[in-house]
């Protein structure tokens, strides 16, 4: 693996992370003639994959679409093993794409970028890593991730404990052996629901510290059958195209027609029946027109699975802890599992309700509830990221002599199109505050949005522009409609990361864009096609 390690102290543009937006955006401006070079803190590409290598991580969007659709070549020659892939596979994916389109000449690994700020009078960021490097660059991309900043809790007594402990984010990159080990694992989110059934395979005692409950579907994941896969290709061009006209940019599920209360009782059971383990949220959440905005008819699809929940969970104690009962289904990340609820039926797992009970401290030997000690071998935090936002002010990116982009969202972030930010001139966000992200299939999300900031560029390289920037009042009046579809669905209701109430003291904003992902691609081609309405360019 080469590293593109020498320093260029001026580029056309620097791209934060070598995940699938940093690969993507890296291989596109190239394109323009642009010189350009990515850094990325970890020591390979992949992002997300390369960090979340925990037991059981895989993707909840299929493979066949959670994929790169910009090569056709690429989607003909690449397998995938299974329905929902396994980490490594992705892992394998995201390597082959480096190597096959020459991205890592220039990709720098193991740097971090630490500030970048942006000069008025030269039109330049100057770009500064941990490594020592000062680079000048007319534009700064951020591919940074919106769930890569990995979260510990501040539990005290932590510095105490003597036992291993990791987080699902930043897990080792040789395998951790749970045999013969007391497991705890605090969180019960999407990584923690996919870990769990893998963990108390192994571990000789899994305790698992769950302070809310979570919606979880059977994802139905199986080997991907050769024929199916090679009919699939056939007509992949097309697929991709019925994908980009879908909210979640997945196609094969046809929208719902039906409002939940134009069907019978009888009907809604069979209609979620049919959805229940054959995989996919989107089926699932698909199956009636008002499930995520009237409470009623999301009431109904929440009882259904708490209902599935109470059939398969043997000990009904456990099973009343398990039912999820503060979030609209939906309204927080579905997952996906193989197996979640099933693993509460073995002798050697066990279930703490942290509202019950909550967590006091993490001692020497393990972690104290108010009603007991629990004696740890290893503690997995499964306890998120500090997501949306905080890989970007991770960083500290200012104007000279203005406002960091800190104090700017220190009351929640806001964007034009979650694509620029005003007063951050030439600074462009891949899936950022504000475009719908994470609410869809997010490498087609990523591809729309490198695509569109290609675009742009091509334009001002073109027209002489040196300096783009969104206009206050256009970002303004984004942000109004942002929370207007936000505030007409039942997803601000939800304690979420999407508003950020998983971080003490975090503003609580409602950050994507809801109103789906072929909505948001036909406003920013518009907004493109009018000469970009809303942006102030400069010669
Ligand atoms: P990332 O993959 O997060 O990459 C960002 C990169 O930037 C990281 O490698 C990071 O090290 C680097 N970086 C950040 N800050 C700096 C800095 N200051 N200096 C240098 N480098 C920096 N989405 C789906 O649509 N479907 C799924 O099935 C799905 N599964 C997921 C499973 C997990 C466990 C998680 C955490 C997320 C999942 N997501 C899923 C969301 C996932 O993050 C995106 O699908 C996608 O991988 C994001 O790519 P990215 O390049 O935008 O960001
Ligand atoms: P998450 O959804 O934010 O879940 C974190 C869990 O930790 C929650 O159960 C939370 O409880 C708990 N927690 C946090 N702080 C705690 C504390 N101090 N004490 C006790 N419990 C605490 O994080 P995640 O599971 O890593 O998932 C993040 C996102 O990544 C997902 O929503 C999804 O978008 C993506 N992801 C996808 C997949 C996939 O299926 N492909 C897998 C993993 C992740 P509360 O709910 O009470 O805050």
């Amino acid at each position: 693996m080469t590293d593109a390690s020498t320093r260029t102290s001026r580029l056309d543009a620097v791209i934060v992370g070598a995940g699938f937006a940093g690969m993507y955006a890296l291989h596109k401006l190239r394109g323009l003639g642009l010189s350009v070079r990515a850094f990325e803190a970890g020591s390979g590409v992949g992002g997300t994959w390369y960090w979340n290598r925990y037991p059981g991580a895989r993707c909840d969007v299929e493979s066949l679409e959670y994929s790169y659709s910009f090569s056709d070549p690429l989607q003909q020659e690449w397998e995938w093993p299974e329905r929902f892939s396994a980490q490594p596979d992705i892992l394998k994916y995201a390597n082959h794409v480096a190597d096959r389109f020459d991205l890592r000449r220039d990709i720098q690994f193991n740097t971090r970028v630490k500030s970048a700020v942006f000069s008025r009078s030269s039109n330049l960021w100057t770009v500064q890593t941990d490594r020592g490097d000062v680079i000048e660059a007319r534009f700064c991309i951020m591919a940074s991730g919106n769930l890569s900043l990995p979260r510990v809790p501040d539990i005290q007594g932590i510095e105490s404990y003597k036992g291993e402990w990791y987080h699902t984010g930043q897990w080792p990159k040789t395998p951790v052996d749970f045999t013969g080990k007391r497991v705890g694992v605090i969180g019960t989110g999407s990584s923690a629901i996919q870990l769990i059934p893998v963990v108390a395979e192994q571990a000789k005692h899994l305790t698992v510290f769950q302070r809310t409950a979570n919606f979880s579907l059977p994802s139905g994941n199986e080997p991907l059958d050769p024929a199916f896969v090679r009919a699939f290709k056939q007509r992949y061009t097309e697929h991709r195209a019925e994908a980009d006209r879908t909210p979640f940019g997945i196609a094969g599920h046809p929208p719902p027609t039906k409002f939940s209360r134009e069907a019978t009782p009888q009907e809604r059971e069979q209609a979620y029946t049919a959805r229940w383990g054959t995989g996919g949220n989107i089926a699932f959440l698909y199956a009636y027109k008002d499930l995520l905005v009237d409470k009623e008819a999301n009431e109904i699809a929440s009882d259904f699975v708490r209902r599935k929940i109470r059939e398969t969970v043997k000990n009904q104690a456990v099973a009343e802890d398990l039912l999820p009962n503060d979030h609209y289904i939906g309204t927080k990340r579905l997952c996906l599992d193989l197996g979640y609820y099933e693993t509460f039926n073995r002798d050697n797992v066990s279930l703490v309700n942290l509202r019950k009970a909550p967590i006091e401290t993490i001692t020497e030997r393990g972690l104290r509830t108010t009603q007991a000690e629990h004696a740890l071998d290893a503690i997995i935090f499964a306890t998120g990221y500090d997501a949306m936002t905080g890989a970007l002010l991770d960083i500290d990116i200012r104007v000279e002599n203005g406002p960091s982009l800190r104090d700017k969202w220190a009351a929640g972030p806001t964007t034009y199109l979650g694509l620029l930010t005003a007063g951050f001139p030439n600074l462009l966000i891949i899936t950022g505050p504000g475009s719908p992200s994470v609410k869809s299939n997010m490498i087609a999300a990523i591809e729309q949005h490198v695509d569109w900031i290609h675009d742009l560029l091509a334009h001002v390289k073109a027209s002489g522009i040196a300096r783009v920037e969104a206009d206050p009042q256009s970002e303004q009046s984004w942000v109004s409609h942002v929370n207007d579809v936000a505030n007409s669905t039942l997803y601000p209701l939800a304690n979420s990361w999407y508003v950020g109430a998983n971080i003490p003291g975090k503003p609580r904003v409602f950050m994507p864009y809801v109103a789906g992902l072929d909505k948001y691609r036909v406003i920013c081609n518009d907004v493109a096609a009018s000469g970009y309405r809303g942006l102030v360019m400069e010669r």
